[in-house]
């Protein structure tokens, strides 16, 4: 392996931290370029109290460098869903068997300690406030921008991965300077705002600790995940516009008349929401899929860059952490990240990355409209039913999705699809609230499978 090569990474967000630690463990002189200043240092407001669901996909990306177990460190388990519905009352809903968990981590923190180990490798340099404005395609040289001294630098590498996140400059440079880059960006009818739980008065979880929190309510949600200090970050998926929408609130009343009625039992807990309601803002939620994501064999795209979707599976960084290990993965098989590398990278991942954007998109639907409809729970709990008994047979979709890092994401999709339509007729048997757990149905589903 040629271990001499320069790699300039665009972005110290999640995946260019962790792609940084991997590379630098093969040898490679990483340079990390990131725009932001260093939000490690004390003067520097780490930005908005958001947290991610990191399930098994990113796990692995963590421990392919030896750095799961830091990371636990900062990781809360949750179990299950607890459903909170419009009476006040809840139910709960356990995500998978045997204490399988997603685990909700501050994006801010793991951020910055991912960071910290990236630069614990001796071949990894991070810069700070340095924006990548230009890349050229033929000579490989990039233009930063640096944002407190105002100075320019031009910077000349091997190779260059661009993981700028779902606004890439690196992206936006391939696109002007290609002649047939598709590229596709849509944004859904909702956006999002994040309010919060506190902790209580000695630090106590107000309520259940290990649980994602969901308050469906059709055409919009309320979620909240735990933080480490016991308080919770709630995030409010709601219609941008519209007759009952982010636009349509106006005043400390609408807000109030809205939380009171929609959310009776989390408005208590909440006493600072009219202040976060109107400080934080309302962000929107974008899909990205593009291609190529690889030019010329010497620059790539990672992460959000090369497919940002909505957080809905709460797969985004995971799937970003996975381009890391298929990455490294090739690496091995080409014993350097060459162009043969970076072109399987992208053949393997463009179908992946496409399956998990619809997945999530999905996903959105289901935790937006159906989690609190009849009929979708007895299917979920048919589903569930049929795999105990016949685990090799029946994979439930979120399983596949969030726990079986080595079924593909577009394996998942397809797979899903073919249950879908299976569960279909099965629930369009007469008496099936009756009839569920029959040996009939079982019969009917193994003919159907
Ligand atoms: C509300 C919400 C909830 C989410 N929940 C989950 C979840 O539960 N689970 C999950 O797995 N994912 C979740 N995600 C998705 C997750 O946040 C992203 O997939 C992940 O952050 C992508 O990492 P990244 O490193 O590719 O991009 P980013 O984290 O966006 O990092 C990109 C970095 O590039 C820097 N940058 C940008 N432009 C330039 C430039 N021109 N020059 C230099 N640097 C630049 C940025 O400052 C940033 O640091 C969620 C996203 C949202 C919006």
């Amino acid at each position: 392996m040629s271990s001499k090569k320069n790699i300039t990474v665009i972005g110290a967000g999640l995946v260019g931290s962790l792609v940084s630690i991997y590379l630098a463990k093969r040898g490679y002189k990483v340079d990390v370029y990131e725009r932001r200043p260093d939000m490690r240092k004390a003067d520097v407001v780490a930005g908005r109290s958001i947290n991610l669901a990191l399930s098994d996909r990113g796990w692995r990306g963590l421990e392919g460098v030896g750095i799961a177990e830091e990371i636990k460190k900062i990781a809360i388990p949750m179990y299950g869903r607890a459903i909170h519905l419009k009476d006040g009352s809840s139910t709960y809903q356990a995500y998978g068997k045997d204490n399988q968990a997603i685990y909700s981590v501050s994006r801010g923190g793991i951020n910055m300690r991912l960071m910290d180990l990236a630069e614990q490798q001796p071949n990894v340099t991070l810069h700070f406030e340095e924006r990548c404005d230009k890349l050229d395609r033929k000579s490989n040289e990039l233009s930063f921008f640096n944002t407190k001294t105002a100075t320019k630098t031009d910077v000349k590498s091997d190779i260059v991965l661009g993981s700028d996140g779902a606004f890439s400059a690196v992206r936006t440079q391939m696109q002007f300077q290609s002649d047939r880059f598709d590229y596709q960006q849509f944004y859904i009818d909702a956006g999002y705002k994040e309010l919060v739980i506190p902790a209580g008065p000695n630090g106590e979880y107000l309520i259940e600790k290990n649980c994602l929190h969901i308050w469906p309510r059709g055409s919009f949600m309320m979620i909240a995940l735990p933080n480490m200090d016991g308080s919770f970050t709630c995030t409010l998926f709601f219609q941008m516009e519209g007759v009952l929408s982010f636009d349509s609130i106006k005043t400390k009343d609408d807000v109030m008349k809205f939380f009171t009625e929609e959310f009776p039992d989390a408005v208590p807990l909440m006493p600072t929401l009219l202040t976060d309601w109107f400080v934080n803002p309302t962000a929107s939620l974008v899909t990205v899929k593009c291609k190529p994501w690889v030019w010329d064999d010497k620059i790539a795209l990672i992460g959000d860059a090369a497919h940002a979707i909505v957080p809905f599976y709460g797969q985004g960084m995971n799937c970003g952490f996975e381009d890391c290990v298929v990455l490294d993965e090739l690496i091995n098989k080409y014993g350097d990240l060459n162009g043969a590398c970076l072109k399987e990278y992208e053949t393997l991942r463009k179908p992946d990355g496409d399956a998990i954007a619809d997945l999530a998109i999905a996903n959105f639907i289901e935790m937006r409209d159906k989690t609190a409809d009849k009929t979708f729970l007895l299917q979920k709990k048919i589903e569930a039913h049929f795999s105990a008994k016949h685990p090799d047979l029946w994979i439930p979709l979120y399983s596949m999705v969030t726990y079986s890092p080595h079924i593909r994401y577009s394996e998942a999709l397809a797979s899903g699809n073919k249950q879908q339509d299976i569960m279909d007729k099965i629930m369009a048997i007469t008496d099936i609230e009756l009839l569920w757990d029959s040996a009939e149905v079982e019969k009917e589903i193994l003919n159907l499978l």
